[in-house]
């Protein structure tokens, strides 16, 4: 075999290592697990009408799933395929034709059907246009739609407008030319998905390190000494990662897992394109840490307070390259070990225990993901990791890095590009200077004033003080707490607007006016091709894909252009764009950090902006020049005596869209509600009896699913979950919803809390 070029595989043990295979049964027969070679199959055949399409998407296309990364089907990262089953299950969603629109004229029997059953009906080819009192929608031209949205928009108030975009398929284009056209609009109320998903992360690393992404990238995973996945399921969620953390294990990292429920992916994984992990399994982690819902910082905390005491740091990298560290060991000197052991739910010695291995390490990575950022306390939760991180100096150097892993193939560029109503493009805060700037640059006036967050947006739609609200992919109703909430809120907009492929529940939700379907393009049917940024930075180019074209759908960069010209004709010019390549230049022009962007035009091309690491050489872009540590308050997240802490993040759905009853990692159906043995044995519940779960905003019920997590914490799916979230509970500089409640349990048909 050729030698890799690829950094750091030349550290990969050659030749297999049972050491790390996770059993002796070949195939890991009769352990539950994906079939992965069962979702290759599955995928010939759902797409067996458009096969030569879906393999040129596959061969040649920027995944978009998630913000791994990958075109066609070699990344930067590693050799072999670069292959999924979440790019399998979404590939259908490329390829499939359009869907009868008679079906629309009665939504009567649409009504009943769940979200996966809706998106099965086909594409959306035509733009549709439904009234208050009508039964369904009906065909409208493109020219009356567009005319109808910007009269709306002229009679109103900016202020009363709301712009959201997904996360999911969204191409750099999109989201650039639409931010562009709502601020000339006049208004910065446009937000993405990102807001629910790394926002935290975002401000918090910003804030102590100058640097609002991953300092790091996937190829310092492998040999790094120590390797950290905090409140992430990447087995789960980027499931290519599980080929790299293999060839980390071999090139001899440690893996190290801090979490609520012990991940059965996080555990040993059979990877299909890896002749050695597709027989014998992998081992995944070498040490899991189990901790209560919300006692990261407890855990993290009392971690540093092992290391400072045992001198497990590097001191000369403190005194010279940070600020802050007295202040936060003044503040962990306060923090009693009883309550750092009561927060978290870990001992002393087992924090003791991940304190040694981090102060061990001589390089190491730290991932978190949404079980870090989605709590009202999530800035703090990051903050205390970057502080993990600066212990050493595990940042801006090989090996080194703090990753914010993210979810969907658009959130990482989404707010990169200024689709955010906090940040105009490049991520510069929304204030009069930089608003003065870009207006400079535009041509027109930019508003100075920060937008409405996407759950703020629902808020002034439930209070009546919003007029026009444009949805361009998503589903509110899925993906935000407090379903009915949201629901009443929709149903209170004169004019709602919903771009899209395919159909929503949302979108049946009954017009107070008007409900407009606009049909949207894929990013492979987008012509000069599209770029999309991974969470390592990389910017990837994806070109135009030859097959089957649906209708009228057209690119969402053109529907925002078109819109913003005829909302305000006398910028026409300004807000012109002749095609994608025209729109690139000039994000290149206007987000420094994008140069090089301008110049990708074929499969492959890509530019990391950044380089390989942030902070590179230990300089960081902050006032002072200085990484900060941040004395980190423990959030009192006891749990009240008789309650549980439920959090809601399960899979096997990606973004909104459930892809299957059954999770095949954990064995969970979507009803499931994981529970400890020893709570089921405390409330007298068998496995698979059926519970109510009650929190303060709802109920929920399910089965019980026995499963080796955290006692007094349960998990259930989402977004079915989402009924027991208060929607009040966000976090405070992010704006994020808290995706966690507290809960009693009953067993189904009795009101009385099972006996604790
Ligand atoms: S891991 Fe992510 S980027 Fe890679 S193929 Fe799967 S969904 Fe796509």
């Amino acid at each position: 075999m050729a030698r890799s070029t690829k950094k750091n595989m030349e550290k990969v043990r050659k030749g297999w290592d049972p050491s790390l295979w996770a059993g002796l049964k070949p195939f890991g027969i009769g352990e539950e697990r994906p079939n992965n070679y069962a979702e290759i199959l599955r995928a010939v055949w759902e797409n067996k009408d458009e096969a030569l399409y879906a393999w040129r998407i596959l061969s040649r296309g920027v995944c978009d799933g998630c913000a791994l990364g990958v075109a066609g089907l070699h990344d930067w990262t590693m050799d072999g395929v670069h292959l999924c089953n979440i790019r399998l299950r979404l590939l259908r969603l490329n390829t499939m034709p359009a869907l009868d629109t008679r079906l629309l004229a009665d939504l009567a029997s649409l009504k009943q059907k769940k979200s996966a059953e809706l998106k099965e009906l086909g594409r959306l080819p035509y733009p549709m246009i439904r009234r208050r009192g009508e039964r369904g929608f009906t065909r409208i031209s493109w020219e009356r739609a567009l005319d109808e949205i910007a009269g709306r928009i002229r009679a109103t108030s900016p202020r009363r407008t709301g712009y959201y975009m997904t996360s999911r398929g969204e191409p750099n284009e999109n989201y650039y030319v639409a931010q562009k056209a709502v601020r000339a609009m006049g208004t910065n109320s446009i937000d993405n998905a990102a807001r629910i998903c790394h926002s935290p992360s975002t401000v918090s690393l910003k804030a102590t390190i100058g640097a609002g992404a991953t300092t790091c990238s996937y190829s310092d995973w492998i040999g790094t000494d120590l390797l950290v996945f905090i409140g992430s399921n990447p087995a789960n969620n980027q499931p290519v990662t599980t080929k790299y953390m293999y060839y980390a294990k071999k090139a001899g990292t440690k893996i190290a897992v801090i979490n609520s429920y012990r991940e059965p992916g996080m555990e040993r994984y059979w990877i299909p394109s890896n002749l050695e992990s597709a027989l014998f399994g992998t081992k995944i982690s070498d040490r899991t840490f189990l901790v209560n819902v919300g006692g990261d910082v407890a855990f993290l905390n009392g971690t540093l307070k092992h290391m400072i005491e045992n001198g497990w740091l590097d001191r000369g990298f403190i005194e010279r390259h940070t600020a802050g560290f007295k202040q936060m060991r003044a503040a962990l000197e306060e923090q009693s070990w009883e309550d750092l052991e009561r927060l978290s739910g870990a001992s002393r010695e087992e924090m003791r225990e991940f304190a040694r291995m981090v102060g061990e390490a001589s390089t190491a990575v730290f991932v978190w993901s949404m079980g870090i950022t989605q709590h009202e306390f999530g800035e703090d939760n990051v903050r205390a990791i970057i502080n993990l991180g600066l212990t050493k100096g595990f940042v801006g150097r090989d090996n080194c890095g703090l990753m914010p892993i993210r979810g969907h193939s658009g959130v990482q560029g989404g707010a990169e590009m200024g689709a955010y109503s906090t940040a105009f493009p490049g991520g510069l805060p929304v204030n009069p200077e930089n608003a003065r700037k870009l207006g400079e640059l535009y041509g027109f006036e930019v508003p100075s004033e920060p937008g409405l967050t996407t759950p703020r947006m629902i808020d002034a739609a439930h209070d009546g003080e919003l007029d026009v609200l444009v949805s361009l992919g998503g589903n509110f109703l899925e993906v935000l707490p407090d379903p009915d909430y949201v629901r009443e809120a929709l149903a209170r907009v004169p004019l709602r607007v919903h771009v899209d492929i395919v159909l929503s529940n949302q979108m049946l939700i009954d017009p107070a006016d008007t409900v407009i379907l606009l049909p949207a393009a894929t990013r492979y049917e987008i012509p000069g091709g599209v770029t999309q940024t991974s969470t390592e930075r990389r910017i990837m180019y994806s070109p135009e894909i030859p097959g089957r074209r649906i209708g009228e759908a057209r690119p969402e960069w053109e529907i925002f252009m078109e819109l913003a010209k005829r909302v305000r004709p006398e910028l026409a010019d300004k807000l012109h764009f002749d095609g994608t390549q025209e729109i690139r230049e000039e994000i290149a022009r206007v987000v420094p950090m994008y140069d090089g962007i301008q110049h990708l035009r074929k499969s492959g091309d890509q530019v990391q902006y950044g380089g390989p690491h942030l902070c590179a050489g230990w300089k960081f872009d902050t006032p002072d020049g200085k990484a900060h540590f941040s004395a980190i308050a423990l959030p009192e997240t006891g749990i009240p005596e008789g309650m549980f802490v439920v959090t809601t993040r399960r899979g096997k759905q990606f973004n909104s869209m459930i892809h299957e009853e059954k999770d095949a990692l954990t064995g969970a159906v979507r009803e499931a509600v994981l529970m400890s043995e020893e709570d089921a044995r405390g409330l007298g519940l068998a496995n698979g009896e059926r519970v109510v779960l009650r929190s303060e905003a709802g109920e929920f019920e399910g089965r019980v699913h026995i499963a080796p997590i955290k006692p007094r914490t349960l998990q259930v799916h989402w977004p079915e979950g989402n009924v027991l979230i208060d929607r009040r509970h966000r976090s405070a500089v992010a704006d994020i919803p808290d995706y966690n409640a507290l809960v009693r349990v009953e067993r189904a048909g009795e009101r009385e809390p099972a006996a604790v």
